[in-house]
């Protein structure tokens, strides 16, 4: 059906090697999202339906919408069992990145992944992918990493093996990352995978309702909360962008995940290139970029927030005050200006 993406002469060593039972790690990006903890857990999944030992370690702790994901509950989160964490990592044989592309996206545990002598393997569709990885699987046209995780399966000779655990996972990193099927990085390509996912078992209306229709009533404050009183629209700049300190935070019992397509009403207000969206939490002020068309919050976030991402997703971080992060990105605009009014 597909053709596949993989050089066949990285494909062919890494088949080999995984063709005894192995000792692997799986791991994706900070503060993981459903492309993240789907293409993890469908690998994982996978993997130990060829029975090699797998232990998926996240770098931070992510919603409780993805925490029915089948396998998660052999999930580690590296912050709370890092002595075991560095263990596994140091006896590991195989290491699976993905859904990131820079060690500086798993923050704290990227030291014991560098001193690891397993081979690392990177899976991932984000833009510029760093080159220390020994298997590089990086295709940045794919809707999703859970793309790549069903095409190399598929390229490992391993389509029954797609069983209808795998299937969800998959499924879900394919909805979330296309905003439901909805963005242009969806192919006809993708629509044959859905379909095989679906006979594969996946139900596709009870894997929507656990992601996007399961919000605690504080949630849905919080984002009305963001909607009414916070949400800014600069018509000069196309721009929309919403900043909502620790404290709001607080009152609304933040919980992860709980902002997360916040940015996506910002960016729908009509006439809007470019959102923003900032959160302040634990010290650090964390930013989603969301962009139409041709304007790249890649770029945005790479030259002046310390990001990257996709041209029209990306994210950034910043150690200066919320107040002054705002004003940091309010400065940048008019230097956009001719670019957002395009
Ligand atoms: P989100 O806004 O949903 O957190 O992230 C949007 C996209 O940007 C995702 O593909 C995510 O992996 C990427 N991204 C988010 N934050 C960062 C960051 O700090 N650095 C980089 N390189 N990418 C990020
Ligand atoms: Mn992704």
């Amino acid at each position: 059906m597909t053709t596949t993406r993989f050089s066949e002469v990285y494909f062919n060593e890494l088949k080999l090697l995984l063709s005894l039972p192995r000792k692997i790690v799986i791991t994706t990006h900070y503060r993981p999202d459903g492309d993240a903890m789907g293409s993890a857990l469908g690998l994982y999944n996978y993997l130990i339906g060829k029975k090699h030992t797998v232990q998926v370690i996240t770098p931070s702790d992510y919603p409780d919408f993805l925490q029915w994901l089948p396998g998660n509950d052999s999930v580690w989160n590296y912050e709370g069992r890092q002595a075991a964490s560095d263990g596994a990592l140091a006896e590991a044989e195989v290491i699976f990145c993905l859904d990131f592309n820079q060690l500086s996206r798993i923050e704290k545990m990227a030291e014991a992944v560098k001193k690891s002598s397993a081979a690392m393997v990177l899976i991932d569709h984000h833009l510029d992918p760093e080159t220390s990885f020994q298997f590089i699987f990086s295709y940045t046209k794919a809707c999703s990493t859970c793309e790549l995780v069903y095409q190399f399966i598929e390229a490992m000779g391993d389509k029954q093996l797609i069983t209808k655990v795998v299937a969800e996972c998959i499924y879900t990193g394919i909805m979330t990352d296309t905003q439901s099927f909805k963005l242009p990085t969806v192919t006809p390509v993708v629509h044959e995978i859905v379909a095989e996912l679906l006979k594969a078992g996946a139900e596709n209306d009870k894997i929507y309702e656990n992601v996007y229709e399961s919000s605690t009533e504080d949630r849905l404050r919080l984002l009305g909360h963001c909607l009414k009183d916070k949400l800014t629209v600069l018509q000069e700049f196309r721009t929309a962008y919403v900043a909502l300190s620790q404290a709001e935070m607080d009152t609304y019992h933040f919980q992860p995940g709980d902002t997360e397509g916040v940015v996506n009403y910002a960016l729908s207000v009509k006439g809007t290139k470019m959102a923003a969206f900032f959160s302040e939490r634990d010290g650090l002020i964390k930013i989603s970029f969301r962009s139409k068309a041709d304007f790249s919050v890649r770029d945005f976030a790479f030259t002046h927030f310390e990001g990257g991402g996709h041209r029209n997703a990306s994210g950034g971080k910043s150690n200066l005050s919320l107040e002054a992060t705002v004003s940091k990105f309010l400065d940048l605009l008019p230097k956009y200006q001719k670019d957002l009014l395009k």
